[in-house]
């Protein structure tokens, strides 16, 4: 299939690196807005460039920047648009790919009901089968999907009480915060739970959420009303046959989100990025049917190989989603 990527940012670069490495899909370009340090990064790697506003065409010539064509040439060449523009703006989008007649996953930063469908890869793939326009949901969705719906299938889900305790911003970001100071959510349930729900149907979710002073991951704490009683072992070892969770230990000096991404970076992937939701072992306890635990979410990263996943299913290259999951997770050499 062939790929363009709308908005070459923080999501949209780790998303065409993975295409990439896949054998069913290639990049064919992908947009800036503007002459910046990542457009001349992007044709160093060897990507086509597009300019997404037209206007703005001549100030990449300026900079030397060569450019193959506008977002409306790129789409022409295009069977799907991985749109990974700022959030909020890319459903203004929808219109042009739909007129151009070329499918379209959004992100997290979209609203469901702006688009119609979501996608999580263990969790609705098949939902996702053939569909024209979908959300692969958001960074904090995608880590509660993979470690609860394992728990439905197979024990049964009561509740979830999830707290998020998400990063400030992005390391890559100068200008949000906080600095010195923690937000709390005031709306219950936080967007959270309610965005769960579009990709795991009947998942009766409580969240709350806060802001806090670092970059590196987010942090969920969750407590589960299981269908019946279970033990710890139990649900530990549901995980360790779910693709993309990754079980780390306090035990072995992985006390914090920061050894997690000291972790990741001796993992020696691209951009030291963890796909996988990292989940606590020994932060694992069940007391009768009800299971605590902790997980961190590295949010540059987890989605990206869910969107490979999303093109699959849009395109039916691969009807099952373990097939489909197994496959991403070959090519990008992780678990
Ligand atoms: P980003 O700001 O890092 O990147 C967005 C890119 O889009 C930038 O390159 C920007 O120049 C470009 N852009 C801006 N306006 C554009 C336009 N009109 N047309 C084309 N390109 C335009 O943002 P991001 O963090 O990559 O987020 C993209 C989407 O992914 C959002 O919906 C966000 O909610 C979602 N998401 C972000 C994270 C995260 O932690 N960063 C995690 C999961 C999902």
């Amino acid at each position: 299939m062939k790929v363009a990527i709308n908005g070459y940012g923080t999501i949209g670069k780790r998303v065409a690196d993975a295409v990439s490495l896949q054998d069913d899909m290639e990049i064919v370009g992908v947009t800036k807005t503007r002459p910046t340090i990542e457009a001349r990064m992007a044709v160093e790697k060897g990507f086509d460039l597009y300019v997404a506003i037209p206007e703005n065409r001549v100030k990449f010539e300026e900079a030397g920047i060569p450019v193959k064509g506008t977002l409306d040439d790129l789409l022409k060449i295009a069977d799907v648009v991985v749109d990974c523009t700022p959030g909020k703006l890319g459903v203004n989008n929808l219109e042009t790919y739909r007129k151009a007649g070329v499918k379209a996953i959004f992100q997290g930063g979209e609203k469901h009901e702006a688009v119609g469908c979501s996608f999580n890869s263990l969790s609705n793939y098949s939902q996702n089968l053939g569909v024209d326009h979908t959300r692969v949901v958001s960074c904090n969705t995608t880590g509660l999907a993979r470690t609860i719906f394992p728990l439905v299938k197979e024990i049964g889900v009561r509740k979830v009480y999830a707290t998020m305790v998400r990063r400030g911003t992005d390391p890559n970001d100068s200008k949000k915060g906080p600095m010195n100071a923690i937000i709390p959510v005031l709306k219950v349930p936080s967007h959270h739970g309610p965005d769960l729900k579009t990709v795991i149907e009947n998942i009766d979710i409580d969240t709350m959420a806060v802001a806090v002073p670092t970059t590196l991951m987010h942090l969920h704490c969750n407590v589960v009303i299981l269908d019946r009683p279970a033990t710890s072992e139990e649900v530990i070892s549901i995980w360790e046959n779910t693709p993309r969770v990754k079980l780390v230990d306090g035990g072995e000096g992985v006390i914090s989100t920061a050894q997690i991404m000291e972790m990741a970076r001796d993992l020696k992937r691209g951009r030291s990025d963890l796909n996988e939701i990292a989940v606590w072992r020994d932060g694992v306890h069940v007391v009768g049917d009800t299971l605590y635990y902790y997980q961190a979410i590295h949010q540059e990263s987890d989605v990206v190989p869910e969107n490979v996943d999303c093109i699959r299913a849009m395109f039916r290259l691969t009807e099952d989603n373990l097939g489909s999951i197994l496959k991403t997770n070959k090519a990008l050499g992780i678990d």
